[in-house]
């Protein structure tokens, strides 16, 4: 049987097993997937792992996107020029980096009928995540990117003709009634803090918040009682986790998968 894991800190909030699971166990696939809770000392381990074959493959989550990189054989182009992997597969004894989180954000604006080409996007948080949003809206032609962070000096490492970085402090300044706000921090993960005044919000901004575990963070739900466009990071996570299913097997697993009744197992899971 194929072991596959999450390997993250904190990672009790990961429902990467149930979904990973879920999916093995309806399409009758030998395989098995655990979340591991990984000090930043420990990657090493991991890695001797995958090279002998206590695991076939790894998601990777915060705060180890980036770390993981100098450990790998190889890394597929995008996810190098991003800055972070999310997931490692074994190719002919080789460990290979990938990111589908950027796939699964796009996705998710797609689903959710999010148009963000040629608009003005405001990011919170510089780190893993927030490097495969940009590199996501981008794509989807954005016209100029906000990026405010904690620490200015990882904003402005990103910048570039359409990314203006600045302190997470500025958010006042910058947040207008009508823009769009994605949430890359954690903020909201672990409490019912917010990453933002939630004085700065109105209904006819946008507020998405990579988050999904609260279902709904302190800023999805301020956005929800004020009449705003809001999504949470469900939709991300789903799509991203069915592309990793779909390199590490080859096949398209993802295409077999009911998406409606993958989402309401999970959403009973966080109920
Ligand atoms: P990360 O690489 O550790 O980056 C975290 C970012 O948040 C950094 O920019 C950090 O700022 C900022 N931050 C952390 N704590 C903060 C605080 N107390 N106040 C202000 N800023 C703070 O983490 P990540 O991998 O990007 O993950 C971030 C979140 O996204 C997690 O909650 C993760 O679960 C979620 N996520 C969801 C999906 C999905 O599929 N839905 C996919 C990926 C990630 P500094 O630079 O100042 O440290």
């Amino acid at each position: 049987m194929k072991k596959f894991a999450v390997i993250g800190n904190p990672i009790g909030h990961s429902l990467s097993p149930h979904l990973h699971n879920y999916v093995y166990n309806s399409l009758g696939i030998e395989a098995n997937y655990e979340k591991l809770k990984i000090q930043i000392n420990e990657i090493p381990s991991i890695i001797d792992d995958l090279r002998n074959g206590v695991l076939s493959g790894i998601n990777v989550t915060i705060p180890h996107k980036e770390n993981i990189m100098q450990y790998l054989d190889d890394i597929n182009p995008r996810a190098k020029s991003i800055g972070a992997v999310n997931i490692v597969m074994k190719n002919e004894n080789k460990l290979f980096g990938n990111n589908t989180d950027w796939f699964g954000f796009t996705m998710s604006l797609k689903k959710n009928e999010i148009d963000v080409s040629g608009k003005e996007v405001i990011v919170l948080g510089a780190g893993g995540a927030a490097k495969s949003i940009l590199f996501a809206l981008k794509q989807s032609g954005v016209k100029k990117i906000i990026l405010l962070n904690r620490t200015l000096q990882k904003a402005e490492e990103l910048q570039d003709e359409i990314v203006f970085p600045n302190s997470l402090d500025y958010s006042v300044q910058m947040i207008k009634n009508d823009s769009i706000i994605i949430n890359t921090t954690p903020i909201g993960m672990l409490s019912e803090q917010c990453p933002i005044d939630l004085g700065l919000l109105h209904e006819n901004q946008t507020i998405i918040d990579v988050i999904y575990t609260p279902f709904q963070t302190a800023l999805i739900k301020f956005g929800n009682k004020i009449g705003a466009k809001t999504l949470n990071g469900l939709d991300m996570f789903i799509y991203q986790a069915l592309t990793s299913m779909d390199l590490w097997f080859g096949e398209d697993i993802s295409k077999q998968v009911n998406f409606t009744q993958l989402k309401t197992y999970l959403e009973n899971k966080l109920c």
